[in-house]
């Protein structure tokens, strides 16, 4: 069975415990392979070999850094399709999406960043007749990366990316839940020279490697994307230490839709915001809100959509959704289903296990699901499921509409169906969530800020927002 290694200064190694946790397949519930289930043995091995780097990589010039990231986004083109399949085999996800969404934005993580560093500029504040301040922005030196399951390759690379092309050297951890296109980075990292210790990959769990790394000293800051729980336990560790952090968390999004919307567009939209990737995305629209007098049209068309969606095997062409991550979260996602059931909510649709015939007999799938008749105020509808699971809600009036969707601790994003120019701005404003999305959805031009505000996250990433994250401004302020 395939072991998976940590890759430390360069080279492939088993843990130091010598201990493997079991890698499952979603789709069949098998265990496909072992990855190391590493310590802070192994973190303290990977922060010594991205010290050691450190210097070398941090005085190499950007174009130089770049051409490195370049590299390695040609080789995960070249490699897209086993990536995908790998992505695919460890997640549950629809080959089709691995092929066309994860793998493919790996490599345009890769290569935005690797191309942008040497963009990047600092700025000049200009003191008439007295003095010019100018800005240096330095590499913070060792940094963690800390990524979750949902979009495996997809977001280890958002961070590693900008982490590298700033200069720094990382040590980083991808969710054990889905390690493996990690592993396959670590191969092509080789394949591009890329130099020993500027990239380590440590393998395992959270509370054992991923504390680890955030409490390590010489760790001067983290970029973290998982659950709000994982985040406060990550900033409560870190805050005496004065660590940079960047934590992108849950979200529990709404999709605002309005009378006079493109009603075609709207429903096809909704219907991919609700069920993308099993509705495991953390911007996916799980709470939608739809104004009264198109309620009963919107549902009709909205549940037709949903019912023609094909459970299946996330190989075949024709499965829209695959399988759910693991068991403990396909149970989590059952227990959101029953507790809507106990508020009172009424199944539209879904709710059940999907049970596959053949090799995909005992893996982990479930019906999209669509409840109504739930207040916004209930768990249901202000907790993140983050599975195929949302509600529809009917309001009457904009402010109403407001009201429900920022009902919510979280404020990653959302998403406004109007035709009404001047409503669609005045909604976007008044929403609390780190993004909008104007009759669209998951439309991204990686320049832009990208992240949440109140317990969906602290701080942003993508273009500049990111490579100023990873370095450390420094005035220098010369008299005239
Ligand atoms: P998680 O918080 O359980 O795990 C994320 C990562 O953190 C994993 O690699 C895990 O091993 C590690 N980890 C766990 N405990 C840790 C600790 N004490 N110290 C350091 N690291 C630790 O999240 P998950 O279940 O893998 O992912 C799902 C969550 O991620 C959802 O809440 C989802 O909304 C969120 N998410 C957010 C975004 C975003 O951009 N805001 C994107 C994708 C997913």
């Amino acid at each position: 069975m395939l072991h998976l290694q940590n890759f430390v200064n360069g080279t492939f190694q088993a843990p130091t415990s010598g201990a493997y946790l079991p890698n499952i397949n979603p789709a069949t519930g098998e265990v496909y392979s072992q990855i190391p289930d590493s310590d802070e043995r192994d973190v303290q091995a990977a922060v010594e070999a991205a010290q050691a780097a450190f210097p070398a990589w941090a005085a190499l010039s950007a174009e130089k850094r770049g051409r490195f990231l370049i590299k390695l986004s040609e080789l995960i083109d070249r490699d897209l399709e086993r990536l995908a399949e790998a992505e695919t085999t460890d997640n549950g996800k629809p080959l089709s999406l691995s092929r066309t969404v994860d793998i493919p934005r790996a490599s345009s993580n890769l290569y935005f960043f690797g191309t942008g560093v040497q963009h990047f500029a600092s700025e000049a504040h200009h003191m008439e007749g007295v003095a010019v301040n100018y800005t240096v922005r330095k590499p913070l030196g060792v940094v963690a990366c800390i990524s979750p399951w949902n979009l495996p390759l997809y977001l280890f690379t958002w961070k590693i990316a900008p982490a590298l092309a700033a200069g720094n050297c990382v040590v980083a951890k991808p969710s054990e839940i889905t390690p493996y296109t990690a592993h396959l980075l670590a191969e092509l990292c080789v394949e591009a020279g890329l130099p020993a210790g500027v990239l380590n990959i440590v393998h395992g769990t959270g509370p054992k490697v991923g504390a680890a790394m955030c409490e390590h000293p010489e760790v001067k800051a983290i970029s973290f994307t998982g659950g709000t729980q994982t985040g406060k336990t990550i900033a409560r560790a870190t805050a005496p230490m004065f660590k940079k952090l960047s934590l992108e968390l849950g979200g529990k999004n709404a999709t605002v839709i309005f009378a006079d919307c493109d009603f075609e567009k709207t429903v096809a939209t909704a219907v991919q915001a609700a069920f993308a990737n099993q509705g495991q995305i953390c911007l996916c629209g799980s709470r939608i809100l739809v104004e009264r007098s198109l309620y009963a049209r919107f549902k009709a068309a909205f549940l037709e959509k949903v019912e023609n969606l094909t459970v299946g095997d996330p190989l075949e062409a024709g499965s829209n959704m695959g399988a759910l991550v693991s068991a403990a979260h396909l149970q989590k996602v059952q227990q959101y289903i029953a507790l809507a059931q106990e508020e009172g909510g009424t199944l539209l649709t879904g709710g059940e296990r999907v049970h596959l015939q053949g090799r995909c007999a005992n893996g982990y799938f479930l019906q999209p699901t669509v409840f109504e008749n739930l207040p916004h105020t209930c768990r249901t509808n202000t907790e993140e499921i983050f599975g195929p699971v949302v509600t529809l809600m009917p309001f009457d009036t904009e402010e109403e509409a407001l009201t429900y969707a920022n009902h919510t601790q979280y404020g990653l994003a959302a998403s406004v169906w109007t035709q009404d120019l001047t409503r669609a701005h005045r909604v976007a404003h008044a929403l609390q969530a780190g993004i909008v999305w104007v009759n669209t959805w998951l439309l991204r031009d990686l320049r832009t800020p990208f992240g949440g505000t109140k317990q969906s996250g602290v701080g942003r990433e993508g273009g500049w927002e990111a490579l100023r994250f990873f370095t450390e401004p420094q005035n220098v302020c010369v008299k005239l």
